[in-house]
């Protein structure tokens, strides 16, 4: 089933289940550091047990607001910069909301697992595999940025798993588990010292106390 027969209440992409947008500053990864406009759409079934974003979950709770008025809010700051996240933000045509911010000249980040089919067209896609429910083989290609939560040291065989699969231009980051971070952070820059292919991710929104 494709995202229009899924969600027909979303008029194949001019509404979109809006969680909450805000104006900040992106916390980790490689655009770390920059202002940003956020994006955060609901509805996610990928279940991962440490996801800071649980109450994106139940798409049934964020009744469908127009793109229009999305992208009208986001203009009305002077981010260059919109993240797109969620939630899992693929599970819904995103080519309308894209096309509308393009338009506008704004660049445009997506934040996903990769477990749905790329609706959109984005600036830089960063892709957060999850075990639950993997990335699509074909989403790998598309992958600006590998962005891989390690909660355990058996999470590195999963990372290495995963960047075979992406281009060689693929950025490639390990970020702690929040909860774990305190634990598992040394062995991350043990690995990262020893594979330094890869680079360490911090949410620093966390240390900076914003969203
Ligand atoms: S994919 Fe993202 S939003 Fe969904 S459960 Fe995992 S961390 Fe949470």
């Amino acid at each position: 089933m494709n995202h229009l027969e899924r969600f027909p209440e979303l008029k194949g992409g001019l509404l979109l289940p809006l969680v909450e947008s805000f104006y900040t500053i992106q916390g980790e990864g490689y655009h770390t550091g920059k202002a940003a406009y956020f994006i955060r759409l609901g509805g996610c079934d990928v279940g991962c047990s440490w996801c800071d974003a649980k109450e994106t979950w139940n798409l049934r709770k964020f009744p469908p607001v127009e793109v229009e008025k999305i992208v009208a809010d986001a203009l009305a700051y002077p981010a260059r910069s919109i993240v797109i996240t969620g939630g899992e933000p693929l599970r819904y045509p995103l080519d309308i909301l894209c096309g509308r911010l393009t338009e506008e000249n704004r660049e445009i980040f997506l934040e996903t697992s990769g477990s749905e089919p790329l609706t959109g067209r984005f600036d830089w896609i960063c892709l957060s595999p999850k075990k639950n429910k993997p990335p699509l083989k074909e989403n790998y290609r598309f992958a600006h940025e590998l962005k891989v939560i390690i909660e355990e040291p058996e999470d590195f065989a999963w990372a290495e798993s995963n960047r075979e699969k992406t281009g060689t231009d693929c950025k490639l980051y390990l970020q702690p588990e929040w909860s774990r971070s305190e634990k598992i952070l040394p062995e991350i820059i043990g690995y990262v010292k020893e594979h330094p292919a890869w680079n360490i991710s911090l949410q620093t929104h966390k240390y900076m106390k914003i969203p």
